[in-house]
């Protein structure tokens, strides 16, 4: 343990009872963890199989795994977890399916999946059009978050909009639970009521797991808090890390208050703050205690940094947003090619993901290799989708979604006015579309040759079901084949070129399913396999597949836990950062620490930019600085570009005084 100070060795060895590590950006919360994961197997003597850790993304449990897999040689880690919350909670659901009245090969449903579903659902009631749908799905999602069950979400509507949410929410979740499917919020809601309901299935739990480690700890929710509390029962071993003023998702239900709520739940929590920071330059760590000091603080907390003062942190003002993103290429490509360092050094952060996109076009034009986190990602293609919709249909016929994503894809002569006929019978007989096509009397509301058609079908899927059972891999290989995908997708796609790319990631994802089932280290089902590509697809939607040489471009919630030695700050404007919503709803405090969270990325340099017009609704619009630079410590930033506006005038009488000092120069 050469790399811990004393207060981080402190709180690497507690052991015997709960401990908060509280503490700022980049002072070793995270090293903390990942450093006593390694202390428990190795000191002692824990199994890597009684350990659970848990992370905020797919790329930090991966990290941590291979730190540990450092520090420890051997098979001491082995089964050791270390996942997300909804990884978590998707094995125990997993494993207590029947417990949950769930069949096998039940399927996650995404955002959009979720979202599509609610809209079919909202039919009847859409009075405002699409936007209700989010609001519907918002709010239901925040009500799953706080375990509010649909019973008591009836009881707390207070307006119009609640009561459609409250009657949508129970639908919602019946027709789940008809199609074998859970959301993204089930992943934690589920084990947490099936935990409270089964005292016996939680008990098996807790004697398997006997320590417990959460990083980002200030952005659990309520249903992650109790999952958690649950999980470590009356042992309590656990050590949670994390930093009030890195909040920021509130919107998804993060509870910061959870911190004090932990200090009266466990009144022998023991508590560890740490102070040094080894991140960041004394002007970057001043600038971002000295701006989230307005914010109003329940722990004292006060950071400092042997890294030396370094560079003055640049606010770049420039004419449009055009030149904002020309000038953070350039400068990325100076500092480059001056400094000899990698593309991966760089990153530029923003509020908003359309940000992105003008930085994205000029990076392209200097040929800087750049990666873009969120961007459309593999499993948002067409063609793998419905590859998925397959695979999905295949270990869970009552996916009603995806029997519907593909029953004509590619076309077999089913259309709309059969699938609507389908869809009445199996909703008065309350089975699945792909079980009704097999009712006799589906027969009686339509036409013969239609049933034939749908039946055929199914057959064939069941054929392929069938086989997966003795041989996934051949039964996925079949599917691919006998769809005959592959002669619809050229037909579709006018170039060959592009459809060879799309049959390309088809066989990408072909390839996946047999690495992942020939990974899993227990008895490998095709089930498995699925679920565990369409949750990794999920939680990876935000987050890179690899690590090469790129600039990073990232949002500001994005970046949490990272770091990099140089960071690009883009749109410190009004409306943007603050966002002009969390302006509308007086909710400034989230969005210092957003910045907050921006400003202590960076290691050695930090350079905010703003642009003083920005097109919006077709016009050029002068902007507003953020409120956020007057915040910082002025001695510590350096201006540049802030007289961009001043008047024709006013630049003639500067290049007149600026020729005159040549001229004076040149002494002639
Ligand atoms: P954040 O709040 O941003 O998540 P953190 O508190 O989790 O930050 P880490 O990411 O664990 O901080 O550490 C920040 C940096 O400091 C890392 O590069 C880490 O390797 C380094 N570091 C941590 N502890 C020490 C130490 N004792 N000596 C030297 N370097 C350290
Ligand atoms: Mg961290």
């Amino acid at each position: 343990m050469a790399r811990l100070n004393e207060r981080q060795e402190e709180a690497v060895k507690y052991v015997s009872g709960p401990l908060l590590v509280l503490a700022g950006a980049g002072s070793g919360k995270t090293s903390v963890i990942t450093q006593k994961i390694a202390y428990l197997i190795r000191e002692c003597g824990l199994k890597g199989r009684n350990i659970v850790a848990v992370t905020f993304t797919n790329k930090a449990a991966r990290e941590m795994k291979e730190r540990v897999g450092k520090l420890i040689e051997g098979p001491g880690a082995r089964g050791l977890t270390v996942s997300t919350f909804h990884n978590l909670g998707m094995n125990i659901i997993r494993k207590e399916y029947k417990t949950l009245g769930f069949k096998p090969g039940f399927s996650i449903f995404d955002q959009q999946d979720a979202r599509a579903l609610l809209a079919e659902l909202m039919h009847k009631h859409l009075t405002d059009g699409e936007d209700s749908i989010d609001v519907v799905q918002h709010t239901i999602s925040n009500w799953k978050n706080d375990l509010v069950s649909p019973q008591q979400a009836m009881d707390r509507v207070r307006n119009e909009q609640d009561l459609l949410a409250a009657n949508v929410y129970s639908a919602y979740m019946r027709t789940l639970k008809a199609y074998n499917a859970v959301d993204f919020d089930d992943l934690i809601l589920l084990p947490v009521q099936m935990f409270r309901d089964h005292p016996d299935v939680l008990a098996r739990w807790q004697e398997k797991i006997h320590y417990m480690l959460v990083d980002e700890y200030q952005d659990t929710n309520s249903s992650q808090y109790l999952l958690v509390k649950q999980l470590v029962g009356t042992r309590a071993k656990f050590t949670v890390v994390g930093d009030d003023d890195q909040s920021i998702y509130a919107w998804r239900g993060a509870r910061p208050e959870n911190l004090i709520q932990l200090n009266e739940d466990y009144p022998a929590l023991k508590l560890v703050k740490l102070e040094q920071n080894y991140r960041s330059t004394s002007r970057i760590l001043r600038a971002a205690n000295v701006l989230i000091a307005n914010n109003p603080h329940v722990f004292e907390k006060s950071l400092w940094s042997q890294m030396g003062e370094g560079d003055e942190i640049r606010v770049i003002r420039t004419r449009n947003e055009d030149s904002e993103a020309e000038r953070v290429a350039t400068e990325i490509l100076t500092h480059r090619l001056r400094h000899d360092t990698h593309w991966r050094d760089y990153a530029i952060l923003y509020r908003g993901n359309f940000q992105s996109r003008l930085l994205e076009m000029k990076l392209q034009e200097h040929q800087i290799p750049y990666k873009l986190s969120g961007g459309q990602s593999f499993f948002s293609r067409a063609e793998v989708k419905d590859m998925m919709a397959y695979l999905r249909l295949l270990v869970n016929p009552d996916d009603d979604n995806a029997f519907l994503r593909i029953v004509n894809v590619p076309r077999r002569e089913i259309g709309a006015t059969t699938l609507e006929k389908l869809g009445t019978y199996a909703n008065e007989h309350h089975v699945s579309l792909y079980s009704a096509c097999h009712d006799a009397a589906l027969e009686e509301v339509m036409e013969m040759r239609y049933v034939e058609k749908l039946r055929s079908f199914t057959r064939w899927m069941d054929t392929l079901s069938r086989n997966s059972e003795h041989d996934p891999m051949k039964a996925v290989h079949q599917l691919v084949a006998e769809s005959d995908y592959e002669s619809w997708i050229y037909q579709q796609t006018k170039s060959d070129v592009v459809a060879e790319k799309r049959m390309g990631n088809i066989n990408f994802l072909v390839n996946s399913i047999q690495s992942t089932l020939e990974r899993a280290d227990e008895e490998a089902s095709l089930e498995d396999a699925i679920t565990r590509l369409i949750l990794r697809d999920m939680m990876e939607r935000q987050e890179e597949e690899e690590d090469d040489d790129r600039v990073q471009m990232l949002t500001l919630h994005a970046s949490k836990g990272l770091e990099y030695p140089n960071v690009f700050m883009v749109g410190m404007e009004e409306d943007l950062l603050p966002h002009r919503t969390s302006i509308e709803e007086d909710n400034i405090e989230e969005e210092r620490r957003l910045t907050y969270v921006g400003i202590t990325r960076a290691r050695e340099r930090l350079v905010m930019t703003l642009a003083a017009t920005r097109r919006q609704y077709g016009e050029n619009l002068d902007t507003t600085p953020s409120r956020f630079l007057d915040e910082l410590p002025q001695e510590d930033l350096v201006y540049e570009g802030w007289d961009q506006r001043s008047t024709p005038e006013q630049r003639y009488a500067r290049g007149q005084e600026a020729l005159n000092d040549i001229l004076k120069g040149l002494d002639l």
